[in-house]
């Protein structure tokens, strides 16, 4: 559709903010409201307000005795009624090209008084040149009424924007409101067209502090639609894979008598707690769908392990998938040892198996000589075939996507499906990417475990720490330090291991057994490393992150993580998981260099507790979604409106809208509707993949 204000120039920079259609503009949506219906006088200002305020400049000029280096400018404005402000502006001097005296402008900020000066001030307000521009609409669009403020994207500045939806909701089609009519009108929401007109230029008298929270209905409304069509669509699928036969395994007594013989050690409550979960779903006529959540070192394999013996006791495969080869190598080893009192076949599929060594796993899964496969992606390849997987177990789960969970659930039939995860993520959140599956939690860690202790040092206090890293070793105990990717690149970390392994090897650690992992050594070469720091061999292990996940060494009692500050929370919390896995007193130095307030926080967080759950909601609280769940592949959609941090009661209330429209839809072609709906304008971004 062709939107008046939008030309060839303004297209290109409006695509790469992902704007490409009428419907992407109309819900984009102002993050900052402006009244200036009514804006205050200079003269009336009050000191600590924040304040909009419509002035001319009268001068600008750097002041005589500004600091060196911080080049400020001081800029006067005036308004008709002879009130005075000075807005003053640090490393901005090239505002003086722009302010010039006569401009008029709208400034937001804090209103200050200089009680030295005796004038009325504002430190770096946002400043917007009110120039009437034939691309930029009349006045009367950006003046005279609550005024909505944009991101700006690339040279398409808020004021173009303005004009853009102006033009846009002027000539605006008939829209369809998909949202159900009934629960339109039980939440008296508005309609679709006028919360979209709403949203973008509020009518006069319009609650500002409600529009500044998101709260003002039509904000409301359209974040309200966007939570309901994912949790609907959430809901569908959902419904579907309960609708699907799957396999009710058989809790015999002998499966019982068998996870008893094999049962290392006692298991915690919360450990069985959740094996009875699990156990349950698996029973169940229909395919399990779980997630088991647990800190790192709460015993998820265990869990795992029980659920394993259910289904081969039952005559069915397992089979586990982890993210990289150490895991799963490590898992192998385990999984060995504990079925061995059972005598079940454990075969392992891994990418740097040879062709014949992969050959001999596979021909083990499809004829069922093996009940047990223990791979990485290399076993959810083609070609890969089961004789009867009944039990598909997928570990540290926020590694993979949908996609490949899929695959390795295709490997069977309808088999149950259980992911693990030690990311914990905060509820509303799992909620959100993960609202199709049943989750369990292990809350407790194993007895006898001391809590690791946490301590921040910065880079000029290396020595101390290394110094530290000696004491333990040499009362026996092994140690780590690991260096983070760095713009998400490992080669560069890589490189600087390398760097630091040389040196440390061979002038900080001379007497030591200094060992090196990284992703870029060979198979064979980490798992030579790997075993050897196993054996206690190797003492000090020099490692980038792949060691993150899952990798279990209960002598080791000290983690350093070097560059501390470029890790996220959760994934310190994961490393820091390395450590405090025997009964030794463990800890966890985090290095870095000096810090601003919030990676200061950061940091502080992780010194003061050793609860998951905790850290990740600060570490969603400090960094965001976005940044906090990483890559695309975690599946969070792409909010345009809603914000889970924000909006967590409108999602939650989407949820339940949600769950009881599919449940019990007001009638067959309603929900039929929504389906088609929901297929048409969601299915891609938000991944949800409906049949039927
Ligand atoms: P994670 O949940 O991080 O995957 P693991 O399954 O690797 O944790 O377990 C961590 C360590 O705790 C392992 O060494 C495991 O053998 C041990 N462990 C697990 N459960 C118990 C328990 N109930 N009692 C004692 N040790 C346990
Ligand atoms: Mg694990």
């Amino acid at each position: 559709m062709y939107v008046k204000g939008v030309g060839p120039q303004r297209a290109k920079h409006l695509e790469a903010k992902g704007l490409l259609t009428a419907a992407d503009l109309l819900a984009y949506a102002p993050f900052r409201y402006e009244d200036r219906s009514n804006v205050k006088p200079l003269d009336e200002l009050a000191p600590g307000e924040m304040a909009t305020v419509l002035a001319t400049v009268r001068s600008a000029h750097l002041p005589r005795f500004r600091r060196r280096n911080l080049r400020m400018i001081e800029v006067v404005f005036t308004d008709p009624r002879g009130g005075r402000l000075v807005g003053k502006w640090f490393h901005a001097t090239w505002l003086d090209k722009v302010l010039e005296p006569g401009v008029r402008v709208a400034l937001y900020g804090k209103v200050d008084y200089d009680t030295y000066a005796r004038e009325i001030s504002m430190l770096h307000p946002e400043i917007e040149v009110l120039r009437g521009g034939e691309d930029e609409g009349d006045d009367s669009l950006h003046t005279g009424r609550i005024v909505p403020v944009y991101e700006a994207a690339g040279k398409v500045n808020t004021r173009a924007f303005r004009l853009i939806l102006k033009n846009l909701l002027d000539r605006l089609p008939e829209l369809s409101d998909a949202l159900p009519s009934h629960i339109r009108s039980r939440l008296k929401f508005p309609e679709l067209a006028p919360a979209f007109r709403e949203l973008h230029f509020p009518s006069a008298g319009a609650d500002v502090r409600a529009l500044n929270a998101f709260r003002s209905p039509a904000q409301i409304r359209l974040i309200f639609e966007e939570f309901f069509w994912l949790e609907t669509g959430m809901a569908l699928r959902r419904g579907q894979a309960r609708a699907e036969p799957g396999i009710a395994f058989n809790l015999t007594d002998r499966a019982r008598q068998q996870v008893l013989r094999m049962l290392p050690f006692k298991p915690t409550t919360a450990q069985k707690r959740v094996v009875k979960e699990i156990a349950t779903d698996m029973a169940a006529p229909v395919p399990m769908n779980r997630m088991l959540q647990g800190d790192v070192g709460s015993g998820k394999t265990i869990v795992a392990a029980q659920a394993m013996v259910i289904a081969v006791e039952d005559g069915y495969q397992a089979a586990l998938l982890a993210p990289t080869e150490i895991l799963a190598a490590q898992h192998y080893a385990n999984l060995r040892r504990i079925f061995e009192p059972l005598a079940y076949r454990v075969v392992p599929l891994f990418g740097s198996m040879t062709k014949k060594e992969k050959e001999f796993a596979r021909r083990a899964l499809a004829t069922g000589h093996a009940s047990i496969a223990v791979g990485t992606h290399a076993l959810i390849e083609e070609g890969v075939e089961f004789a009867r997987l009944g039990l598909a177990i997928i570990d540290e789960q926020h590694r993979f996507g949908v996609l490949q969970r899929q695959a390795l659930q295709q490997k069977g039939v309808s088999p149950d499906v259980l992911v693990m995860t030690a990311t914990p993520i905060p509820r509303t959140l799992a909620l959100t990417i993960y609202g199709d599956l049943d989750v369990s939690v292990i809350d407790e860690l194993p007895p006898g475990r001391k809590p690791i202790r946490t301590f921040h040092k910065t880079k000029d206090e290396i020595e101390l720490v290394y110094s530290f890293v000696k004491r333990e070793v040499d009362a026996g105990r092994q140690a780590y330090i690991v260096y983070p990717n760095i713009d998400e690149s490992e080669t560069l970390a890589v490189k600087a291991a390398r760097k630091a392994y040389e040196e440390l090897a061979r002038d900080v650690f001379p007497t030591l057994k200094v060992g090196l992992l990284h992703g870029k050594l060979k198979t064979a070469e980490k798992d030579a490393v790997m075993a050897a720091f196993q054996r206690g061999e190797v003492q000090i292990l020099i490692a980038t992150t792949v060691i993150e996940v899952g990798v279990d060494v209960p002598n080791a009692t000290v983690m350093v993580v070097e560059n501390a500050e470029r890790f996220g929370l959760a994934q310190i919390h994961q490393l820091r998981g390395r450590v405090g896995r025997g009964a030794d007193q463990s800890y966890c130095v985090l290095v870095t260099s000096r810090l601003n307030d919030n990676g200061r926080e950061r940091i502080r967080t992780l010194v003061d507790s050793t609860d998951g759950f905790h850290i990740a909601n600060m570490d969603l609280r400090l960094r965001g979604p976005g940044e906090f769940l990483g890559t695309k592949q975690s599946g969070l959609p792409a909010f345009r409106i809603g914000n889970l941090l924000r909006d967590i009661e409108i999602l939650e209330l989407a949820r339940r809208e949600a769950m009881a429209f599919v449940e019990n839809p007001p009638s067959a072609a309603e929900l039929a509707d929504a389906t088609r709906y929901i297929r048409e304008h969601w299915q891609r971004r938000y991944g949800l993949a409906l049949v039927g």
